[in-house]
């Protein structure tokens, strides 16, 4: 098997997740270098998790490590000069979502690596999530048939901005940051949307964006599906970082309730079954759901290079994501129901 080497960019809050990731895939992929443009950040980044070098100038540091791919895990509005930058170099990356802040960024950057020829992959990792996935396994299946109804919700008061401060600065702010990961779960139990209306609530006080985002859309089946995303609910227990199915198809249907508890009603039979994440050395609660995912996320993409194969979330497939976000927000400014682009 290959030794991948790797380089990662933006050692802030969320890095410590992929860097502690690549731990675990240390026998397929080695990170030999992170970069960040705050010095402290970098050095500690290198001395914490023993990667021998450390960088302040990205270009720097691709000219130097000449690495096999970039891991980019800053936050989005960096990310289109970076994608941009590896294609420059000839360079495979792997980029956190949001792909970018807005539909131009996000557009240039996958037109920047198909020029390149180099793989893009974004670390979508909702849909890698244990429960997630098994719910997928068994809707793509087939035993539930056609897709007709589906909810899919994450809804929640965890304090995101104590780890997280600059989302409170930002104005498009719950579609971007955790409606991307529920349109893209949405996606994957119903299929490309053909409309999407999308209502908006601003419940928290001081914070710019939106915290509470309603989509609906219609799919190119006919099927139904609601979208939602809350950084504003006040509940207990709290299902941070949870997000809760329910998938109606023409035999049969599946929910995933809390603590990854799967409830599916077939022709072949009902049953029950908990799709929990294994616990991780250096992962803990509320946590290890994602830390999991990340960890299955980065396993995918190592996979696909060595497979020579599209990453299930490449940029490409990430643009109908990021679609159903961009007419979320043009529904949220016209009142009315919004047809998304779709790509291939
Ligand atoms: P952060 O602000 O804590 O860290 C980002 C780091 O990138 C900072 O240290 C900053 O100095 C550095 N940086 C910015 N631009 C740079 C550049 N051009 N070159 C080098 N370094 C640069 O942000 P975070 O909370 O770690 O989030 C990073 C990304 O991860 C975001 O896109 C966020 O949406 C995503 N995220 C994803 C999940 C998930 O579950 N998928 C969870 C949390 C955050």
């Amino acid at each position: 098997m290959t030794l991948r080497r790797g380089a990662l960019v933006g050692c802030g809050f969320f890095a410590r997740n992929h860097l502690n990731a690549w731990g675990e895939l240390a026998d397929r992929a080695k990170i030999v270098a992170v970069c960040d443009v705050d010095g402290e950040k970098a050095a500690a980044a290198a001395a914490d998790f023993g990667v021998p070098a450390f960088y302040t100038d990205f270009e720097k540091m691709l000219a130097t490590e000449k690495p096999d791919f970039v891991d980019i895990v800053t936050t989005a509005p960096s990310h289109r000069a970076l994608v941009e930058a590896c294609a420059r170099h000839g360079v495979a990356a792997i980029v956190q979502k949001p792909l970018a802040p807005d539909w131009e960024d996000c557009r240039a950057l996958v037109s920047a690596m198909d020029r390149a020829g180099r793989p893009l992959m974004v670390h979508e990792n909702f849909r890698f999530q244990a429960p997630l996935l098994r719910a997928a396994e068994i809707a793509r299946s087939g035993v539930l048939g056609e897709p007709t109804w589906g909810r899919f919700a994450f809804r929640t008061g965890y304090d995101i901005y104590k780890g997280q401060p600059y989302l409170a600065e930002v104005e498009r702010f719950v579609l971007l940051d955790i409606g991307v990961h529920v349109l893209d779960v949405a996606r994957v139990f119903m299929g490309e949307a053909t409309t999407v209306y999308c209502l908006d609530q601003a419940i928290k006080q001081g914070i710019k964006g939106e915290d509470q985002a309603t989509v609906m859309m219609r799919h190119a089946n006919g099927a139904v599906s609601v979208s939602e995303c809350s950084y504003a609910s006040r509940q207990s227990p709290d299902l941070f970082p949870q997000t809760l199915i329910h998938f109606e198809g023409t035999k049969g249907s599946i929910r995933v309730e809390a603590d990854c508890r799967l409830v599916v009603t077939s022709p072949d039979g009902n049953f029950t079954e908990i799709a929990a994440p294994k616990p991780l050395s250096w992962g803990g609660e509320p946590w290890l759901l994602i830390q999991d995912s990340v960890v299955s996320t980065q396993r995918h993409w190592l996979d696909s290079l060595d497979a020579n194969s599209a990453p299930a979330t490449s940029g490409h497939d990430n643009l109908n994501t990021f679609a159903l976000v961009e007419a979320a927000y043009k529904s949220i400014e016209t009142g009315g129901p919004v047809t998304p682009e779709t790509f291939e």
